[in-house]
């Protein structure tokens, strides 16, 4: 038996809200408001929930201390005291969420990296998005890699080169950071990566991007594991600051 033209258009309709659900949440994942357009966060969320990181569009986020080889530190939200941005954040990590990291990278890219982080980079040198490298077998285990989704959203809106996956590897699949103190995370984070492609660091001013800014132990890593390849400069770009 066939299925009537109404029956069948009824089939179709449901069919496609079913693929775009799945592609695209319906809901706004931070305040389940609907949503207007095909995104994971509604305009409320993604322009005046949380807070600015630097609101002054200092070359660094207040507190911040930096190593002398980096010259600019910048993020677009600080964790907030109820804890809704660290629950967007682990939905990027750990619930195979990598979607979410290109439209956080989008929107970093058009609040932080294009114009306000930009105005600190004072050379004409190039700019190359470099994203933190994971573990292969990290990566293999989540699918995607959070930092690298951002990056591709940052390079969308701002037109900076994106680093290749294998530019710089992770060598050592370090245990996670939580919980150790600055030095022990030093320690641990010590000579886990390896600069494959010097050509791509020197000359060029090099952001390195993240989701979140911490204590800085591993971002700190990987500057000092590219700088002996000459960059015009070292900048450090993340979603959240701790
Ligand atoms: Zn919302």
């Amino acid at each position: 038996m066939g299925l009537s033209v109404h029956q069948f258009t009824e089939f179709v309709q449901t069919m496609a809200r079913g693929l775009v659900g799945v592609a695209f949440p319906e809901i706004c994942i931070c305040c389940g408001m609907p949503l207007q357009q095909s995104r994971f966060l509604c305009h409320y969320c993604s322009y005046d929930r949380f807070e600015d990181a630097n609101p002054g569009g200092a070359d660094s986020c207040a507190g911040v201390i930096l190593p002398e080889m980096i010259s600019v530190q910048d993020a677009m939200w600080i964790y907030d005291k109820n804890d809704l941005l660290q629950q967007l954040i682990r939905e990027l990590k750990y619930n195979g969420m990598g979607a979410l990291g290109l439209e956080l990278g989008r929107l970093t890219g058009q609040q932080v990296a294009g114009s306000r982080m930009r105005y600190h980079i004072s050379s004409g040198a190039d700019i190359v998005l470099l994203p933190v490298p994971l573990h292969p077998k990290r990566e293999r285990k989540r699918g995607y890699n959070q930092s690298e989704r951002i990056a591709r959203g940052v390079s969308e809106k701002t037109g900076f080169t994106l680093a290749r996956i294998g530019d710089v590897t992770r060598i050592r699949n370090t245990r996670t950071q939580t919980g150790f103190s600055m030095g022990k995370r030093m320690k641990n984070i010590s000579g886990a990566f390896r600069m494959n492609n010097p050509g791509l660091i020197g000359g060029n001013f090099v952001i390195i991007v993240d989701d979140v800014f911490t204590t800085g132990s591993t971002v700190f890593e990987l500057a000092r594991t590219i700088a002996p390849a000459r960059p015009a400069g070292i900048g450090i770009l993340t979603v959240a600051m701790a």
